[in-house]
């Protein structure tokens, strides 16, 4: 159902600001406000017990309060998993449809996030890419998501709520890195409930350039991922058409050297083996020339079988020989295990729409 009223949710502290500056009241109530929203986790402007009658009064006459609404929730059946891996279905005020995973390993339970409803990228491997962009999440929906899922978090037997943050569930977050840095720093604000680390917060992208440069230039301390996949246009190219043929390589290669310039921080590098794709030696020396440049390190993954697309996963060999090729190259390498496959929850699984939609949920 589309809301009549524009949801406050949407609205970033500046623009929270401004609009009571409009009322006539001060700045500090803004951020009362934004505290209930965001921190407190306020239902409606009733419960804003803090701000005057009339001015509640005002809000509500002006505003909608809506959140993203959990509608569906699935666990991991896997029997080797020591703890399920939880893939969550949100609609969105409009009616749109992100979707999120929990997933618990040792002491940490990290939630992976959606920024964009859909994707416009198109990458091959992926389900969201199938999908096309059908909208950007606001900072206060991403914010809410992260809310919603940290709810689940602590309603579990440990009581622990979430402990990291990743982006990357459905989207590019950065072709929406203004609502992303808002929802960053809403998530890591010291006095509010979550008051998450900035570290323990990764973003995750194919490689947009500007952004990448503008994400260093930010301040923020989180962490960044960039899904390579390829050290080699060519085959980067057939994997992910529009990232790579807007941001080559070597012009990639070039903004993470200045991305590790400009905050000190190192980059993770995300290789999804494929098999017969981009799991050659050679495949692995480019990755290695790539990769020794600038402060990174590689994270290895595996495919997850998706009903919709045709790519597999390398055997356990090729993966030795891949990780033997990049550590004696002296990079620092992880093998990632991937978990929720049995729940299309894996990476590049997300997916809310059509046929793919209809059968998984
Ligand atoms: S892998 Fe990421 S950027 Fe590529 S289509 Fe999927 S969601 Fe979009």
């Amino acid at each position: 159902m589309t809301p009549t009223l524009p949801n406050i949710t949407d609205l970033s502290l500046k623009e929270l600001e401004a609009t009571l500056r409009s009322f006539g009241e001060q700045a500090y109530r803004a951020k009362q406000l934004h505290q209930w929203i965001f921190s407190r986790n306020a239902k409606g402007f009733s419960e804003m017990t803090t701000l005057p009658q009339p001015l509640r009064e005002k809000l509500a006459l002006e505003f909608s309060l809506l959140r993203p609404q959990i509608i569906a929730h699935h666990h991991t059946v896997e029997e080797t998993c020591d703890y399920p891996t939880e893939k969550i279905m949100l609609s969105l005020p409009d009616g749109e449809a992100i979707e999120s995973v929990l997933i618990a390993s040792g002491d940490r339970m990290t939630a992976c996030v959606s920024s964009q409803a859909g994707c416009p990228l198109q990458c091959t491997f992926c389900a969201t890419g199938g999908m096309g962009l059908h909208r950007n999440l606001s900072g206060g929906e991403i914010t809410s998501q992260v809310h919603e899922l940290n709810r689940l978090a602590t309603a579990k037997k440990s009581g622990e709520g979430i402990t990291n943050v990743v982006f990357m569930g459905m989207g590019e977050p950065l072709l929406n890195t203004e609502n992303v840095i808002e929802a960053v720093e809403n998530l890591s604000r010291r006095s509010y409930s979550l008051n998450l680390s900035q570290r323990k917060i990764t973003i995750s992208t194919v490689g947009i350039i500007p952004e990448i440069i503008r994400l260093a230039k930010s301040g923020l301390k989180t962490k960044l991922a960039v899904s390579l996949h390829a050290a080699r246009q060519d085959k980067r190219l057939a994997l992910m058409p529009v990232a790579a043929s807007r941001y080559p390589l070597m012009e990639l290669q070039a903004a993470l050297s200045e991305y590790v310039f400009l905050t000190g921080l190192p980059v993770t590098l995300v290789y999804m083996l494929l098999e017969g794709v981009n799991d050659t030696p050679e495949d692995a020396r480019l990755l290695a020339g790539f990769a020794k440049t600038f402060l990174c390190k590689i994270n290895l993954i595996d495919y997850n079988a998706n009903i919709n697309i045709k790519f597999s996963p390398v055997n356990r060999a090729t993966k030795d020989m891949f990780t033997r090729y990049l550590m004696d190259s002296g990079i620092h390498v992880t093998v990632r295990k991937s978990y929720g496959t049995t729940i299309n929850a894996a990476c590049g699984q997300l997916a809310t729409s059509g046929e793919y939609n209809r059968k998984n949920l």
